[in-house]
């Protein structure tokens, strides 16, 4: 076989297709988020950042920043082994008790990434757990769909977001074996919310675990950051609670935090927490810092809140169809691969604005988007450039507004 020309013609194929993805070249700026310099070839453009999650803009908050440099004068740079071989530093210790107590459960444990985390702690209890049949979500993120194909476990797929597909199907397996519900409280493409209570209560009934991943909630909903589960004041009733440490944390890694015996059960058997480098000290600290200032502060979430609901009303006033759902992503509705990148490469080389095109397979055929993602430091005045290059870019591309009595 011709290895090279097949991986050529698969890529041509991606590109013929609009679904190519490409890297944009950034520099964000220390204090500066959601401005960045973009390079290309020898061109440097400011450009603002509208897709980011890194919601909050804690990625550029000084308290992260110190807690950053302090780690890394205290210990230099990595953690120097896997987390069994001298790679658990104090910093490690000190951030899985946050997050425990941000979720006020008895434990939790920090993997390299919240892909790991689903992967390996999904895939451990799926594939340890005699007999487990895994209830998932049909929008899982991929990194729980992988766990679960890697597990071998039973898996039966209910429909998004649906109670009564979800009663029906528990109700129709064998009430004997272990039974482990895996959903997303925020589904990060279309923004809606998953009815958590609904699905304790049929835990409750059919015995089954619930899994519950907040990468796109924790840090932004709920008194202290929990997520939506501490808002709905749920926290308790779930086995286990997922996050990230990269999104509204701004840093990297992820976590479980759930019973002791639940976390010291991934931590004993799960490869992807066993066999890999544990996160630099320093990442453990800025995170730690950063989860600590969203507890103690809710003047990021409230303002979150607030230039949220800003850019929704300003596009529902010009007919710019977006998914009305209750969070903070604002996915605007494109339909069409080409003409998504289209908007996006305009966005970017005329405006300044960056906001990547979301094409197939990461959303349906036919549903393609640009996923806005407000955050907290972005000015007025950004918002007013959003939305005027959009109006302009509409027009010309002759896209479909929707009236707004139908928003
Ligand atoms: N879960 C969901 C729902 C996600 O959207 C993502 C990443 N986009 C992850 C898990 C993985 O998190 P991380 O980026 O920390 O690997």
């Amino acid at each position: 076989m011709d290895y090279q020309a097949f991986f050529r013609q698969r890529l041509t194929d991606l590109k013929d297709e609009g679904n190519y993805r490409v890297f944009i070249d950034l520099q964000r700026k220390r204090g500066g988020f959601p401005a960045a310099v973009r390079t290309q070839g020898s061109d440097r453009d400011d450009v603002t950042i509208w897709c980011s999650n890194d919601y909050l803009g804690m990625g550029q908050h000084p308290k992260v920043i110190a807690a950053m440099h302090g780690a890394l004068d205290r210990c230099g740079a990595g953690a120097g082994g896997t987390r069994n071989i001298s790679g658990t530093t104090h910093d490690h210790i000190l951030l899985e008790q946050e997050l425990a107590d941000l979720h006020q459960k008895e434990s939790a444990l920090v993997f390299t990434s919240g892909y790991v985390s689903n992967w390996a702690a999904l895939g451990t209890l799926a594939s340890r757990i005699p007999g487990c049949i895994v209830f998932s979500d049909s929008l899982n993120h991929a990194s729980m769909i992988e766990g679960i194909r890697h597990s071998r476990a039973d898996k039966v797929i209910w429909k998004h977001n649906d109670l009564q597909d979800l009663e029906a199907k528990l109700a129709a397996a064998d009430p004997d074996r272990p039974k482990l519900i895996a959903f997303e409280s925020v589904y990060s493409m279309d923004g809606d919310i998953a009815p958590i209570a609904g699905i304790c209560d049929l835990a409750d009934r059919f015995g089954a675990m619930t899994y519950l991943d907040e990468v796109h909630a924790v840090g932004l909903y709920g008194p202290r950051g929990g997520g939506i589960a501490e808002r709905e004041g749920l926290m308790d009733r779930l086995t286990v609670i997922e996050g990230t440490l990269g999104k509204a944390f701004g840093v990297v890694g992820g976590y479980i935090a759930a019973s002791e015996e639940l976390c010291d059960f991934v931590r004993s058997f799960a490869s992807g927490f066993i066999f890999t480098t544990a996160l630099p000290p320093a990442v453990a600290a800025g995170a730690a810092a950063s989860i600590r200032h969203l507890k103690d502060n809710t003047g990021e979430r409230i303002a979150h809140q607030e230039i949220v609901a800003d850019v929704r009303r300003r596009l529902d006033d010009l007919g710019i169809p977006h998914v009305p759902n209750p969070s903070h992503i604002i996915p605007v509705i494109v339909g069409d691969p080409v003409k998504c990148k289209f908007l996006s490469d305009t966005l970017l080389d005329e405006f300044g604005i960056y906001i990547q095109p979301i094409n197939y397979p990461t959303v349906p055929k036919g549903t393609e988007r640009l996923r806005i993602t407000p955050s907290p430091v972005h000015t007025p005045e950004d918002v007013d450039r959003l939305v005027a290059a959009l109006q302009c870019l509409w027009g010309r591309c002759q896209l479909a507004r929707v009236p707004m009595a139908a928003q």
